[in-house]
């Protein structure tokens, strides 16, 4: 129990309020299985919206992931480049087709994978990089799409947390991440910006893959190409699985994607509050805000601070809770986890191990109220250190 009257989570999922009513049509539509009206609306406002190739939605991101490695056809002996500083799923999918994960480390500014250290892991046996675009702040994607042409490689992108959020190369027009890998994989898990409660999507910019994630996605039938009318009976043709929504989820999802604008207009009025009135305590804390590279956007999706260790780290969040606010770390590097460390060797991963000891996110959620965040502000910056 803390002595404040406030109690700020981390995190609290927003109703645009279309949410019910696109449900209820749904349901009073008559079909609640996949790849229905809701499904297809948001596919294509998706492709059209962002430049994305062909959109699936998904029941998660984990599952865009593993439609991933089916289509990538890793199987044993393949090895596949994916940052520590990241969610299990990003490796996880891969390793269910039999691959050896090889961690990358992060750069020094922020978690995403550093682009220079890439080319040393890369080996006969390489089949792809997982590139994870941490609080959607983009990975460095020229060098590293200059890199996979090169060695034959293919670039998958864990663009879960990236939705609205660009790369921006000056000699092209902005290009949304999620954009610009062959795969790219979403997320609408309730942490994220625009969420279905759970929900995911897959990105199928490489044509050559298209054909074929619909037969995955529709568990290993050419039933898509079945109701096109393109064959006249559906039979198992592929590998795959039930990947898809329902249509009440879709529903759900549809309403928030309607309302993208307004949701992260919000967001960033809450992140660039943080960030100004932050800033000078942090820097005479020697405390790292997040940074956004020249090539990247900010799509507000996380505010985090990183701090002077684990004593330091422990500090904040406990002088935090006293006052009724839920700041919480992150991930937990996952060559050091107990699943991985043995397969993974000696390898030093110092940036990846700073970040799982100094990272702290702070609330960010579209109902923040600007005098909760002027509470949560005043409480960080009067935190002795
Ligand atoms: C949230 C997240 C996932 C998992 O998303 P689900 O939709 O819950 O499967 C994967 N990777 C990253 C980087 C994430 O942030």
């Amino acid at each position: 129990m803390n002595s404040s009257q406030y109690h700020i989570p981390y995190n609290k999922p927003h109703l645009t309020g279309k949410e019910v009513h696109y449900m209820q049509d749904a349901v009073l539509s008559g079909q609640l299985s996949g790849n229905g009206k809701y499904t297809k609306l948001c596919q294509n406002l998706f492709q059209e919206r962002f430049g994305f190739g062909k959109c699936l939605l998904t029941t998660s991101c984990t599952d865009a992931l593993e439609m991933a490695a089916i289509l990538l056809e890793i199987k044993e002996g393949d090895e596949v480049i994916v940052p520590s500083y990241t969610f299990v799923s990003s490796a996880n999918a891969f390793v269910l087709r039999g691959a050896k994960i090889v961690f990358v480390d992060s750069r020094e500014d922020c978690p995403n994978l550093n682009e220079d250290l890439l080319e040393n892991l890369i080996t006969s046996k390489t089949k792809a990089v997982v590139v994870v675009h941490y609080a959607g702040v983009a990975c460095n994607m020229s060098k590293i799409r200059s890199l996979a042409d090169q060695y034959g490689l293919f670039v998958v992108e864990d663009a879960a947390q990236a939705i609205d959020s660009y790369y921006l190369d000056n000699s092209q027009p902005p290009k949304a991440l999620g954009a610009i890998g062959d795969l790219a994989a979403f997320s609408f898990h309730e942490t994220k910006n625009l969420t279905s409660g759970e929900g995911g999507m897959l990105v199928i910019n490489n044509p050559k893959f298209i054909e074929r994630a619909e037969i995955i996605w529709e568990k290993g039938t050419n039933r898509s190409a079945f109701f096109r009318n393109e064959v006249d009976k559906y039979e198992w043709v592929d590998i795959g699985s039930s990947f898809l929504p329902s249509e009440v989820t879709a529903a759900f999802l549809y309403a928030q994607l309607e309302a993208i604008h307004q949701i992260q207009e919000k967001r960033h009025h809450i992140w660039n509050t943080y960030f100004d009135k932050l800033i000078d305590w942090a820097t005479a804390n020697k405390i790292q805000l997040p940074t956004i590279p020249k090539y990247a956007t900010n799509n507000a999706h996380l505010f985090y601070l990183v701090v002077n260790g684990l004593d330091q780290r422990e500090k904040i969040i406990a002088h935090l809770r006293n006052q009724g606010i839920l700041a919480i770390f992150h991930y937990i590097s996952l060559h050091k986890s107990p699943f991985y460390r043995e397969i993974h060797g000696d390898r030093e991963l110092p940036q990846s191990d700073r970040f799982t000891n100094s990272l702290i996110r702070l609330p960010l959620f579209y109902d923040l109220t600007d005098k909760e965040l002027g509470y949560i502000i005043g409480h960080v910056s009067s935190i002795s250190l």
